[in-house]
């Protein structure tokens, strides 16, 4: 039998904390949240939204009832924040979590909670804001969310977060901890350290100017630059923790940069025409998914 989530403690309430406070608000009203932050600053904001029933200033205290425990921050602060919680939890709990790399954060949950049911989540879903006045109910709505349960995780913990964030709007995978970050690595670390690259680089070539850079950034340039504005200790911290796969998917990368690089030295037109005629079919087949936004431009409105 499914375990029962009727109160939830939500520990960071950023982005994605306050998106899944939202969502909970708006799609689980019978659902009671708590929330927590370390910051003074965003418990106010928090409570000025009136993002949960309840915003309790010190951390075991915010989880002291709750079934389902979230950790919403950084994965760096993540062994913290469970030695933080460890004192108010309840034996029954659901400790999970939102980190986008999960190898090293499932590690450390079991090792400040070892006496706890531990089921690790990553909602593939975000946007370049941060902080609680960034987040909105329907982020998840669509979205894939990725649970990496340890191999003797109970089945109906396991289906009882499967169903809580099915609720919030997501989809739903179960996978592996290490293969979930090479998966990431792929579609979502090495895309962001690309864009942070790129943009740096380009701010700092000297024969063209920063206004130009602007001015004309619509070529490309632009949209790199929606994922170079992604929190920076976010971002620091996924690449601490996600070294490994990071590094393997970038040696990849390098290569076929330097195969692009040779086409384009040496006129290889057929080289250069097939490539970019096998990268637009994953656009497609990305739109087909519904992963986003037909209309051209991203759907930007112009
Ligand atoms: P965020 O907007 O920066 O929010 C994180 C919040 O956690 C901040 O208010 C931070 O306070 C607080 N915090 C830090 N350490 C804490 C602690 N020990 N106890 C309580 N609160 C603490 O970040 P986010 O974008 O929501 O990201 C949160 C998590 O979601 C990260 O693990 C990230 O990898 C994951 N994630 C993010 C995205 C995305 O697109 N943003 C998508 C999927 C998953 P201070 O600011 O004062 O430090």
């Amino acid at each position: 039998m499914a375990r029962g989530v009727e109160r939830v403690a939500i520990i960071g309430l950023g982005l994605i904390g306050s998106s899944i406070a939202r969502a909970i608000t708006e799609r689980m009203p019978q659902v009671a949240v708590t929330g927590h932050d370390a910051s003074e600053e965003v418990r106010g904001v928090a409570h000025r939204l009136g993002l949960c029933d309840r915003i309790a200033d010190d951390p075991a205290a915010a989880v002291a009832d709750a079934d389902l425990v979230i950790l919403a921050v950084p994965v760096g602060g993540m062994a913290d924040a469970a030695a933080a919680i460890a004192p108010g939890l309840a034996a029954h709990a659901i400790i999970s979590d939102v980190g986008s790399s999960k190898a090293g954060v499932a590690a450390a949950l079991a090792k400040a909670l070892p006496d706890h049911v531990i089921i690790p989540a990553h909602p593939v879903a975000g946007t370049e804001n941060s902080g609680p006045a960034a987040g909105f109910a329907t982020l998840f709505d669509g979205r894939w969310c990725i649970l990496t349960p340890g191999a003797d995780a109970p089945a109906d913990a396991i289906a009882a977060v499967a169903k809580f964030w099915e609720a919030l709007g997501a989809k739903v995978d179960v996978m592996d901890a290490a293969h979930h970050d090479m998966v990431l690595a792929v579609t979502s670390h090495l895309p962001h350290l690309i864009a942070y690259t790129i943009v740096g680089t380009a701010s700092e070539l000297e024969e063209v100017t920063e206004s130009e850079v602007i001015k004309y950034s619509a070529g490309g340039f632009r949209d790199f630059t929606r994922i170079a504005a992604s929190d920076p200790v976010m971002w620091r911290d996924v690449f601490l923790a996600n070294k490994d796969a990071v590094l393997a998917t970038l040696q990849r990368f390098n290569e076929d940069l330097t195969v692009l690089q040779q086409a384009i030295r040496r006129g290889d037109a057929d080289k250069l025409e097939d490539w970019f005629t096998r990268t637009r079919a994953i656009r497609r087949s990305i739109i087909a998914e519904g992963q986003d936004d037909p209309a051209p431009d991203f759907g930007r409105k112009h």
